[in-house]
């Protein structure tokens, strides 16, 4: 079982809010569960884990269908908008909006408003998905009118092989891109959440104010055949 895993993240989780400087905010912690097969996707849900990050079509779906109805699904990965036909009614939380023709192909698939994460690259690499900082502003307004989209805050992943203080400047540059647009009414107050961090930077994440951490390799890594 992962209740070690679990307990010593949660304790992380504890004492990383409590260094924050960002707002007393909740953690939703999402268990990556992408390298997992369906039993032992289903040892985490027993382990009382019930939100799980999934990145590839095929294999969310097939869990989506073996698995308990209480989850919620996040789906993490770059989602091609082929695939949104497919999938999008079974997302709860998806954390990979980063374009308008993907935005567009949700508006016309989904029969419900999903809530939608934008991903933003914070750093500029160019490998990454993800919008840039600047059409950041223009992108939220350009979906403003999209019934489907519910956009409730921003994701980022760091940068491979950053440094810490790197990482943590990326964190905080996205906090304070949700603030400003929050003070400028450019989103609404609901737009409250950031999904940032995983294994290795996840504490950082929380010091900088995540709401929402995608916790794979080191809370169900061990699980993994
Ligand atoms: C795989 C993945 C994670 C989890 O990564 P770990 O390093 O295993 O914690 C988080 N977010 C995204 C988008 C991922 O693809």
């Amino acid at each position: 079982m992962i209740q070690l895993q679990i307990q010593q993240i949660q304790d992380k989780i504890k004492l990383a809010k409590e260094r924050s400087a960002a707002s007393a905010n909740s953690v939703q912690v999402i268990a990556v569960t992408k390298q997992l097969s369906i039993e032992k996707t289903q040892t985490v849900i027993e382990s009382g884990l019930l939100h799980l990050g999934e990145n590839r079509p095929q294999s969310f779906l097939e869990k989506v269908e073996a698995l308990d109805k209480k989850i919620s699904w996040h789906f993490i990965g770059s989602l091609q908008t082929r695939k949104v036909r497919d999938v999008i009614d079974h997302i709860n939380y998806l954390h990979s909006l980063d374009r308008m023709s993907l935005a567009t192909e949700i508006q016309k698939r989904a029969s419900q408003p999903v809530r939608c994460f934008i991903q933003v690259n914070v750093s500029g690499e160019e490998s990454k998905h993800g919008l840039p900082m600047q059409e950041v502003q223009d992108f939220i307004n350009a979906i403003k009118e999209m019934d489907r989209i519910v956009p409730v805050g921003f994701m980022t992943m760091a940068p491979l092989n950053a440094s810490p203080e790197a990482i943590r400047i990326q964190f905080k540059t996205l906090r304070e891109l949700r603030d400003d647009l929050i003070a400028e009414k450019v989103v609404g107050e609901s737009f409250t959440e950031l999904s940032m961090g995983m294994s290795d930077d996840y504490e950082i994440a929380v010091e900088e104010g995540a709401t929402y951490v995608r916790i794979g390799t080191a809370l169900v890594g061990s699980l993994k055949e």
